[in-house]
């Protein structure tokens, strides 16, 4: 199918729920994408931070295959070794005691407000339901993660959406101890802010929480959806802040593509989920739990920090290039902003990188860069050079 007719049938059958930009993709190889006419891209979006190994990825792709062939699914009644192998990798790389596996990031958050609540239930009884969330965050698109976010624009349409959660300013303790009361359970942040614009949360800001949180008996959440497996630097970006969360959530990249998700709970939560108190049907799939193994196994340490040096090389070359448009730039590894200077507007500035093939994301008020962690310097200076003859 050509561009127009892949436009023309979604536009037909497909609800219309986002907000897309003109371009259909084919195909992909490393950090370049192709549309059906062999248009090429240059990628700093991996599919909103999924596509940690980019594209076409022969080792990736041959794991899925071979997993696919031998078992595709069999439920969560049966044991599957990918699945338990991933989990052991994970506990053992983070210091974490065990997982459940999801298929999204909207619903390993549920599955952490559950893990929460029944936490403080088992211990306390009823009254003390209520999750302390950030200003700005986001946390996903069910009903309770909409009410989860900490932005007024996702608590709109839906109601009645689920009660229980207060949200307080990033980086202020006092703001979040007056939003505290009897009734917290829990508090959930993401460590670098991600739609709300990546900011990251200052590292004393998290060690006083998590101090706080062991005082009071609350559980310390970490949504990382979108900074875990890899994006900031470290496996998980709770380790670049020298705390480990009481739980953890993770989704977007873990798989390297497929669909999967989950939650990691320390040694003080193990129990708190048991039989029939938590399931999805599809999670710890083998064929994602296979994929997920080989994006484990392509994130070494050494692997780990040349993301931080590419997201060093991409930022400071950006300030350097001085564009008119963009100013300062933030952000951990190769989750990076870039701050859109008044009088310019990002969603046209993305639109004018896409057009001229690079593609970019914004986040917040800016602009938010997730390259494949494998992207190379030859793409990055690509990308940058069409950067620079758009926007200069
Ligand atoms: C993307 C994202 C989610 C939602 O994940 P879905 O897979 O779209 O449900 C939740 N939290 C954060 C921090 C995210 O970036």
């Amino acid at each position: 199918m050509t561009s127009q007719e892949i436009k023309t049938l979604t536009g037909q059958y497909i609800m219309n729920t986002y907000g897309r930009f003109p371009v259909a993709i084919d195909h992909g190889e490393g950090a370049t994408l192709y549309d059906p006419e062999g248009r090429a891209y240059i990628d700093f979006t991996s599919g909103i931070g999924v596509c940690d190994l980019g594209y076409g990825n022969q080792a990736w792709a041959d794991a899925i295959a071979v997993q696919a062939k031998k078992l595709g699914h069999v439920s969560n009644l049966f044991y599957t070794e990918p699945a338990a192998r991933l989990a052991e990798t994970l506990c053992k790389r983070t210091g974490m005691s065990c997982v459940f596996f999801a298929n999204g990031g909207g619903e390993a958050n549920e599955g952490l407000i559950k893990l929460a609540r029944k936490y403080s239930f088992d211990k306390y009884g009823k009254g003390r339901a209520t999750i302390i969330t950030l200003k700005n965050s986001f946390h996903g698109r069910t009903i309770t993660t909409l009410k989860a976010t900490g932005q007024e624009v996702f608590h709109q349409y839906f109601f009645p959406f689920t009660e229980g959660f207060r949200y307080a300013d990033a980086n202020d303790l006092a703001s979040l101890k007056a939003a505290a009361g009897d009734d917290v359970c829990a508090v959930l942040v993401e460590l670098v802010q991600g739609e709300g614009g990546v900011l990251p949360l200052e590292t004393e800001y998290v060690q006083a929480l998590k101090a706080l949180c062991e005082e009071r008996d609350w559980l310390l959440l970490a949504d990382e959806v979108q900074t875990g497996v890899g994006r900031t630097g470290t496996l998980f970006a709770f380790q670049q802040y020298g705390i480990l969360p009481d739980a953890a959530s993770f989704a977007k990249g873990i798989a390297g593509g497929l669909p999967m998700s989950g939650v990691m709970a320390g040694e003080k939560c193990r129990h708190v989920l048991g039989p029939g108190t938590h399931a999805t049907t599809f999670g710890a799939n083998p064929v994602c739990a296979a994929a997920g193994l080989v994006v484990q196994e392509t994130l070494t340490d050494r692997f780990l920090e040349e993301v931080t040096v590419k997201g060093s090389y991409l930022r400071s070359q950006i300030e350097a290039m001085d564009l008119p448009c963009f100013g300062k730039t933030r952000g951990m590894g190769l989750m990076i902003g870039v701050e859109v200077r008044a009088g310019y507007d990002k969603s046209e500035i993305a639109a004018k990188l896409i057009e001229n093939g690079l593609l970019v994301l914004t986040a917040g008020p800016g602009m938010r860069l997730l390259p494949p962690l494998v992207i190379t310097k030859e793409e990055m200076d690509q990308g940058l050079a069409i950067m620079k003859k758009t926007l200069g």
